[in-house]
């Protein structure tokens, strides 16, 4: 268990990592943001910072010595590089988890053995095993990167009696999952903390809005069947137990929906704090970054309560000119990145809304 003053290393300096110091501050922990980019926005929160490449390893050995525990805000941290930072601090979650998450058919086999539905997918490392595995899965599909991919980067979508030659060419030759394309009734994640002692609190199942492949907007609660939120929680929760996972982990889930029944496919693990949580700093009593602060702390979790019906919009790109409107807007929280230049599909702010009652 850390004692207020230690500083807990992160990996990344977006703007996850800077809401991770932003809480662990209120909490009298220090935080030492290591990234690569010197215009990190999270450089900007904390004194304590190592602007150097992941694979530098003497600027990894001075962040190690310097930090008491090490933590990270995306998941394709190099396994290098976790694995020389475990071997003098405790690295949490552990990076066996990246190993899993970092490579998509790893991950749905990971989900796929713990009897987890998933979309069906199958391997595809060359442009006649995309034959074969169209004529398995059937189309329309998704070929998605193994690898690298985020925010619908690393996609290509096959529709109905379309060529999958266009879909390979265009991921330009890198091994792939395909997967079936799902018409999903809408998604949600359920974003869970689970401490080292076990213990699990998951927040309230998030429905979530894309646009373009990245997230657009959340609301909670997500408009589904309570018995069905219940199971996206004990998904999230089974994949958190079998990871031995510390922290903070999304889990999004496609809802699908057969004549009046619904299910949970996993499409997705996000293994750190997630863009589908931002809403838990104003609409709940302990944010998802806090949480995380206190699982890679060694500190006890608590159990969240909402406060109210929330609703949180991404402003991405040139949209974060939106921000100055929202500024008067009762009950609007405003958050800006503190990111330079607003690049198109860039996140540069959200703005949460919490409505009180349930
Ligand atoms: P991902 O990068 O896998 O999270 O995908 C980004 C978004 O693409 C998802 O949030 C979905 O909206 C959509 N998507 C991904 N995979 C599928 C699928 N198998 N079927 C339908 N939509 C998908």
């Amino acid at each position: 268990m850390l004692k207020p003053g230690a500083t807990i290393g992160i990996l990344g300096g977006g703007q996850l990592g800077r809401m991770l110091a932003l809480a662990a501050a209120r909490l009298g922990l220090r935080c030492h943001i290591y990234s690569p980019e010197k215009d990190s926005c999270a450089f900007q929160v904390t004194p304590l910072s190592t602007c150097a490449a992941y694979e530098d390893e003497r600027a990894l050995m001075r962040f190690a010595a310097a930090v008491d525990v090490v933590t990270y805000e995306f998941e394709n941290v190099p396994a290098k590089t976790a694995a020389l930072l475990a071997k003098r601090k405790p690295v949490l979650p552990d990076p066996k988890v990246l190993e899993i998450t970092q490579d998509r058919l790893i991950e749905k086999n990971f989900i796929a053995e713990l009897g987890v539905d998933t979309a069906p997918y199958a391997p595809v490392h060359s442009a006649s095993q995309l034959a074969a595995a169209v004529e398995n899965i059937g189309l329309p599909a998704v070929l998605k990167t193994r690898q690298f991919g985020y925010d619908g980067k690393g996609q290509a979508k096959i529709a109905k009696g379309g060529g999958p030659a266009a879909a390979w060419r265009s991921l330009r030759d890198v091994p792939c999952i395909l997967e079936g394309f799902i018409g999903f009734e809408r998604e949600v994640s359920v974003v869970a903390a689970r401490a080292a002692d076990g213990k699990i609190e998951c927040f309230d199942v998030t429905e979530n809005e894309h646009r373009d492949g990245i997230l657009k907007t959340s609301r909670v609660p997500a408009k589904i069947p309570t018995p069905v939120a219940a199971e996206a929680k004990r998904i999230a929760s089974r994949l958190a137990k079998a990871f031995g996972y510390v922290g903070v982990l999304a889990v999004e889930m496609f809802v699908v929906k057969h004549g009046r029944a619904r299910t949970l496919m996993v499409n997705e693990i996000a293994p750190r704090v997630h863009n589908s949580g931002h809403w838990t700093i104003d609409g709940a009593t302990v944010s998802q970054f806090e949480q995380h602060i206190r699982a890679v702390a060694g500190w006890p979790l608590v159990k969240p309560l909402r406060l109210g019906r929330v609703e949180m919009v991404n402003l991405i790109g040139s949209e974060v000119n939106e921000a100055a409107q929202w500024l008067t807007v009762p009950g609007a929280a405003v958050h800006l990145y503190g990111k330079g230049e607003a690049r198109p599909g860039r996140k540069m702010a959200h703005v949460t809304r919490v409505w009180p009652g349930r």
